[in-house]
């Protein structure tokens, strides 16, 4: 049996959505790989990976394949039960990182949400009701919850939602000196991004991680890094702390490990995980069969020497390539980032316009994204085709062409 499905298009979306988003005036319908395709039948080239999350491209058949085998098998049985798709994913993940242990959950922010508040129950529990402040960077991004918004840096996301949650402390990033200033005794969690993503895919120095980390160990407070963005093979190692050599108490990860299905995990070691003891924080879809089903064939696929050489190959590719169009258009101040996310700092002429950059590439049948107003970011397929990369570059120039056009004349 199969349900009769309405006519809709973008305009719905103006009448029967809450505008808190402005999605793109076309609906796509289909993908494959690195392409879209939209209600038109217009192919599009995705470079967006629709923000980080499709890491293997869309509708990959090994994916497909695991999401349908267990769709036929198991849903959904309540954390009343264990199942066997979250065990083998939790097995993949611990062997492969510093962690002894997992949570599972359904999103970004919830990781964090998990990651802050076993910071805080791991301080009061081994040193006291008063340890309980965090620190965060400005300008940094972890979530859209009413806690999250608060700890990331950006005050934009916060304001208008009632009284603050108390004890987070903001500081500028990569700026070790205001770290140790903000540092003390009653701080129970440092919370970063390796490389921040939404603020301008800007990569954290070798130098302030290994200095956070130190500060943390003096002060007993867990070192959080928030890989939400850069976890999962995005950067070419399969979490960005191995690109520093620099190990977190607590590592939070989302975006690529679903590929598209929504799945997060908080990883800690056995000392800090025990705090969580029965009860003390759940959630209901987290770590659900199909979830996570598809999470461990994106792991099985993406931690491959394989895949993750070919995302380091291909993002200095992209860069290299990115810098090139720079040059020729005297466009960017700066291409950066690691692997496969990057950044293209639009330069003094251009600032503020990486929307409008954004858009004349989706006229030249391309999607970008955006990391702030003055960044043009890059997150597509970790395992995107190079005939496609080729095809989205030269779209991305034409689009480029347009772009200085207008804004010169
Ligand atoms: C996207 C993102 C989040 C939030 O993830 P959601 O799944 O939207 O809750 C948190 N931290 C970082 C670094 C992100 O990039």
């Amino acid at each position: 049996m199969s349900i009769q499905q309405a006519q809709v298009s973008r305009a719905d979306f103006d009448q029967v959505m809450v505008p808190n988003y402005a999605p793109a005036g076309f609906v796509p319908v289909r993908g494959e790989g690195s392409r879209l395709w939209d209600q038109s039948g217009r192919e599009l080239i995705d470079l967006s990976g629709g923000i980080a999350v499709n890491g293997l491209g869309h509708c990959h058949p090994a994916l497909v394949a695991a999401l349908t085998a267990q769709a036929n098998k198991l849903w959904h049985v309540s954390n009343i039960f264990t199942n066997e798709p979250a065990l083998r994913l939790a097995r993949s993940l611990t062997a492969a990182t510093f962690a002894d242990r997992v949570f599972f959950s359904n999103s970004g922010a919830e990781a964090n949400e998990a990651a802050l508040k076993l910071a805080r129950k791991v301080a009061s529990d081994r040193f006291g009701e008063q340890k309980y402040e965090i620190i965060s960077t400005l300008n940094s991004f972890h979530g859209r919850t009413v806690f999250t918004v608060n700890v990331g840096g950006q005050p934009k996301y916060s304001e208008g939602f009632g009284p603050r949650p108390t004890g987070i402390t903001h500081v500028p990033y990569n700026d070790l000196a205001a770290m140790e200033q903000a540092i003390s005794e009653r701080t129970c969690a440092v919370i970063l991004e390796p490389i921040q993503g939404e603020s301008g895919v800007l990569p954290a120095d070798q130098a302030y991680l290994e200095g956070v980390r130190a500060l943390c160990d003096k002060y007993d407070a867990l070192l959080v890094f928030d890989e939400v963005q850069t976890g999962v093979g995005r950067t070419g190692k399969l979490f960005a702390y191995e690109l520093y050599g620099v190990t977190p108490d607590v590592l939070t990860t989302a975006k690529s490990l679903g590929g598209g299905f929504p799945v997060s995990a908080m990883l800690t070691t056995n000392a800090y995980a025990e705090h969580l003891s029965v009860g003390t924080h759940g959630t209901t879809f987290g770590g659900n069969p199909l979830a996570c089903a598809v999470g461990e064939a994106v792991l099985a696929i993406i931690n491959t020497p394989d895949v993750l050489n070919g995302v380091t190959a291909k993002g200095e590719y992209l860069r290299k390539k990115l810098r090139e169009l720079g040059e020729k258009y005297n466009l960017f101040e700066q291409v950066r980032g690691a692997g496969l996310l990057v950044g293209a700092v639009l330069n003094a002429d251009y600032k503020g316009q990486a929307g409008a950059l954004m858009a004349a590439a989706e006229r030249a049948d391309l999607l970008v994204l955006v990391a702030g107003p003055d960044v043009i970011r890059f997150a597509p397929s970790l395992v995107i085709e190079q005939a496609d990369l080729d095809e989205g570059l030269a779209r991305f120039e034409q689009a480029i062409i347009e772009f200085v056009g207008q804004a010169k004349a």
